[in-house]
């Protein structure tokens, strides 16, 4: 394993490469950009586009299908200095991973039909359908049924903080086959199925929006009677949650290294305002109150770092990663809360001022604890899966 991780060099040369050019890429989309988009709720469809065009959210698809075919190593440098340069990954990062669904589960005719026209940008696959308002992190109990009556699939209930779905052509939705009560395991019953957003919309599928703390486009969404052809369904019927698991560890390593991202955005930010903010005559950075916290910010986020590195390289020898993925989501997105909180206090009262741009961002890092999965279930699965504890829920 040692050896088989060990980045060579020329990968190493190529993934400089990426963040150079992801660096000149963003630097075009200046913090006053997000800055507006947050303000307006307004969705940053330029970016997203240039970065479609440049290849740079097509990372994961393979050659054959109009993508790079590279792997999660080289798709974290991606999303990691997109929010390094004060951008918001969390426009775009779904696409990434909710793909990664497509390629793994769908047909043949499926992933030649949909992966070139998302690799193009002609298709917009940023959206999916999980959590519900009743079941929250207990995913296997969700409510949302999908029963095939003829050559259809029909979907009744409801869901949460569906993101980006207003944004989105395509959503992969999870919904229950087989009720819970017929299946032996809480596991099995759950199927996956792609939804053509426009053609649902209106058409048994409600989208209402939720004014929230973060720019996320995120939705609620009531399916009454929407039909759907059993060719959407994605994968093997009753095994949906396998389909949803395999891209949790992509979701994970992803995210964790746009909170390595955020991380380090923030200990620039705060190391370049104590080393020129003046106070009693000196520079407050000169006081080691003002730079040890800055220092020990910078220590977490760097030791993160190297968990999310470790996870995307097993991630990409296919190796089990679910415990170094989860691991590398929670560190990172504590080093990057813990760098947040401390550029806001080596700001001052400045760093309320929007136009610093620090309390966007600290708003935006704060989420990853929370979702796409909490600091508590990530905790229960390390000690019931890694340290074989009883299972606590
Ligand atoms: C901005 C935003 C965007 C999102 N985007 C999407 C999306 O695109 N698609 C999607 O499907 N979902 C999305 N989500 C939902 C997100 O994945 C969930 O919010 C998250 O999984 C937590 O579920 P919950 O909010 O229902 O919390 P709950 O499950 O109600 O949990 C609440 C708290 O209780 C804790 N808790 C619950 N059970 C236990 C236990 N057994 N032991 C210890 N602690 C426990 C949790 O850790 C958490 O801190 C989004 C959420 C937000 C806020």
């Amino acid at each position: 394993m040692k050896e088989d991780s060990q980045i060579s060099n020329a990968k190493q040369d190529d993934m400089e490469h990426i963040r150079v050019a992801v660096r000149q890429l963003c630097a075009k989309y200046g913090e006053d950009y997000w800055l507006n988009m947050d303000r307006s709720s307004g969705y940053p469809s330029d970016f997203v586009a240039e970065l479609t065009t440049s290849g740079f959210l097509g990372v994961l698809i393979p050659e054959e299908y109009g993508g790079s075919g590279l792997g999660v190593v080289e798709a974290s440098v991606v999303m990691e200095e997109i929010c390094r340069s004060g951008a918001h990954a969390g426009v775009c990062h779904a696409q990434m991973y909710v793909m990664g669904s497509v390629l793994r589960h769908g047909s043949e005719a499926q992933k030649r039909h949909y992966l070139p026209k998302i690799a193009k940008g002609e298709l917009r696959l940023q959206s999916f359908g999980v959590t519900e308002p009743t079941t929250g992190s207990d995913t296997t109990s969700l409510k949302t049924t999908a029963r095939k009556v003829g050559d259809k699939y029909v979907i009744n209930g409801q869901k949460v903080w569906i993101s980006r779905i207003e944004h989105s052509d395509l959503m992969v939705l999870l919904a229950r086959t087989t009720d819970l009560d017929k299946v032996a395991k809480k596991t099995e019953g759950l199927s996956t199925f792609l939804i053509d957003v426009k053609a649902a919309e209106g058409n048994g599928l409600d989208i209402r929006p939720i004014e929230s703390m973060i720019n996320h486009h995120s939705c609620e969404l009531f399916f009454d009677d929407l039909e759907i052809p059993a060719e959407n369904l994605l994968g093997e019927e009753g095994k949906g949650f396998k389909v949803i698991l395999d891209g949790m560890n992509a979701e994970r390593v992803l995210i964790a290294a746009e909170c390595v991202g955020d991380g380090r955005y923030f200990i620039d930010k705060a190391s370049a305002y104590a080393t020129e903010r003046v106070v009693f005559n000196r520079p407050i950075g000169a006081n080691q109150g003002v730079q040890f916290p800055i220092a020990r910010a910078y220590t977490q986020v760097e030791a993160a770092a190297l968990m999310v590195e470790k996870a995307a390289q097993m991630f990409d020898l296919g190796l089990p990663c679910g415990a170094e993925a989860n691991m590398a989501k929670m560190l990172a997105s504590e080093a990057s809360w813990a760098a947040g909180d401390v550029c806001m206090q080596t700001h001052g009262g400045f760093a309320f001022a929007k136009e610093y741009h620090i309390e966007r961002k600290f708003r935006e890092t704060r989420l990853y604890q929370i979702a796409p999965i909490s600091t508590n279930l990530i905790l229960s699965y390390v000690a019931e899966h890694v340290l074989d504890m009883p299972r606590s829920y």
